[in-house]
C-alpha cells in the first residue's frame, strides 16, 4: 500500500469520506436508488458550472468529454481555431483534425498567456471560423488563459468557444454563463477531487442550436441521446455508479462550503507553494500560473527526471515532471483534491531535503520555521 503523498495535478488525493463512499456495495444503474443519485448529482453539477442549462456525467475520461463537446457542434470541414500553449492544446488540435476540421494552429510560447487582442484579429480576418478552442488551465505549464476576455470577444462572432476546464472547473472561478462559454468540461480526478474515470460537460444556448444542424461522426457521444435518456432519469449507457455515489457526496460538499470558500482552500495551497518554491530558491515556470498547480524551474545543473524519482522512490512525495520540451526541466505540484497542512509541509521539507541531495543547498531549519509560519498563518 501506498503511504506516498500524491500532489499531482491530476489524479488528486480522496477525501477519506470519499474512500468510503467508493467502497459501498455496488448498486444497479437502472435501480431506484440510482435514478435518485443521478437526478440529484446533474442538478447540483449546474451550480459548479454556474450553468442553467444540462450538464452532463459522462463515464470517460476528461479527453473523452473534450471529444464530446467537439463532435457535438462541429461538422467535418469548419474552421476551428485552436489556442495552443502546451500538450493539452495539441491533443484538442490533433482531435478536430481527426474529425475532419481545419484547423488554424495558433501557438502560444509555453507557460504564457493568450493575447486577447490578437484572438480577436484572427476572427476579424478569418470570419468562417466556426469554433474556439482553448484550455483554461494548460496543465503541462501550470498557466491560465484568459478565458473571460477571450469569451467576452468571442462572443460577438459567430463561432462558438470551447473550454477544456478540466484543472479549472472546481479549482478557481469560471462562470459558464456569465462569461458567455458555449461548451465547458471538467474531469473527475482533477478538481472534483475523485478517481478517474467521468467528464462533465455542459452546451451553451448558442451551442445547442449548433448541435441540432452539426452533421459530425459520433455515436457515443451523441448529446441529443444522453438528453433525452437524462431526461427519463437514465444515461445512455452504463452509468459509472461508483463515482457518480462519490461525486453527489463531494456536490452537496461544495455546496454546502461554497465555491467561493472552494477556491479560497486552493488559492491558499498555490500561495503557499510559492513562497515556499521562493525560499527553495525555485522560480516559477509560468508568467500567469493557475491555483490549480504550480510548476517550478529546476536549477539546470539537475537531472529533472531522476530528480523526480528520487522524490518518489526516496522521499515518497509524488509531483509530476515536464512533457516534451519541458522533460526533465520543472516540476509540477498540485493544489486540488484533498490536501492537509501536513500534506503540505511534508512536501516542501522533503523537496528541500532531495535538493540538498543534489547540492543545491537548502537551510532546513529556516525552511521548517516559514513552511510553519505560513501554515499557522503568521505571514
Ligand atoms: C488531465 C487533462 C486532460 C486529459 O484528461 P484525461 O482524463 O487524462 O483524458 C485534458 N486537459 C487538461 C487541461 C488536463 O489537465
Amino acid at each position: 500500500m501506498s503511504n506516498s503523498i500524491l500532489l499531482a495535478p491530476g489524479p488528486v488525493q480522496l477525501h477519506p469520506e470519499v474512500k468510503k463512499i467508493l467502497s459501498l456495495p455496488m448498486i444497479h444503474h437502472r435501480g431506484l436508488e440510482f435514478d435518485a443519485i443521478l437526478k440529484s448529482t446533474l442538478h447540483n453539477l449546474k451550480f459548479i458550472f454556474q450553468t442553467t442549462q444540462p450538464v452532463f456525467a459522462l463515464t470517460a475520461t476528461g479527453s473523452g468529454g473534450m471529444e464530446c463537446l467537439l463532435v457535438n457542434v462541429l461538422s467535418p470541414g469548419e474552421k476551428v481555431l485552436s489556442l495552443i500553449s502546451g500538450k493539452f492544446g495539441e491533443r484538442w488540435a490533433d482531435m478536430a483534425e481527426a474529425f475532419g476540421a481545419h484547423v488554424i494552429r495558433h501557438h502560444i510560447e509555453w507557460g504564457k498567456a493568450a493575447d486577447p487582442k490578437e484572438i480577436e484579429k484572427i476572427l476579424k480576418e478569418n470570419l468562417d471560423i466556426k469554433i474556439v478552442l482553448s484550455q483554461a488551465c494548460e496543465t503541462s505549464t501550470g498557466t491560465k488563459q484568459p478565458i473571460q476576455e477571450l469569451a467576452h470577444i468571442i462572443q460577438k462572432t459567430n463561432a462558438l468557444f470551447l473550454v477544456d476546464g478540466i484543472t479549472a472547473l472546481g479549482a478557481y472561478n469560471i462562470p459558464m454563463d456569465a462569461w458567455g462559454i458555449d461548451g465547458l468540461v471538467g474531469g473527475s480526478q482533477k478538481a472534483f477531487m475523485l478517481p478517474t474515470g467521468m467528464a462533465f460537460v455542459c452546451f451553451s444556448e448558442k451551442a445547442w442550436k449548433k448541435i441540432k444542424i452539426t452533421k459530425s461522426q459520433k455515436f457515443y457521444f451523441n448529446i441529443e441521446n444522453e438528453l433525452a435518456a437524462n431526461l427519463k432519469g437514465e444515461t445512455l449507457f452504463s452509468s459509472n455508479v461508483i463515482i457518480l455515489r462519490a461525486l453527489d457526496y463531494v456536490l452537496k460538499n461544495i455546496q454546502a462550503q461554497g465555491l467561493e470558500s472552494l477556491f479560497k482552500t486552493i488559492e491558499r495551497r498555490a500561495l503557499y507553494t510559492k513562497e515556499m518554491a521562493q525560499a527553495l530558491g525555485l522560480e516559477l515556470y509560468s508568467q500567469a500560473p493557475s491555483n490549480s498547480l504550480t510548476a517550478l524551474k529546476l536549477p539546470s545543473h539537475i537531472d529533472g527526471v531522476q530528480f523526480r524519482a528520487d522524490l518518489e522512490l526516496k522521499h515518497h512525495v509524488v509531483v509530476m515532471g515536464g512533457q516534451d520540451a519541458l522533460k526533465g526541466k520543472i516540476i509540477r505540484i498540485g493544489h486540488m483534491g484533498y490536501i492537509t497542512d501536513e500534506d503540505m509541509h511534508q512536501t516542501t521539507m522533503r523537496l528541500a531535503q532531495a535538493l540538498n541531495d543534489y547540492n543545491h543547498k537548502i537551510n532546513l531549519t529556516t525552511i521548517e520555521e516559514k513552511s510553519h509560519s505560513f501554515i499557522s498563518g503568521k505571514v
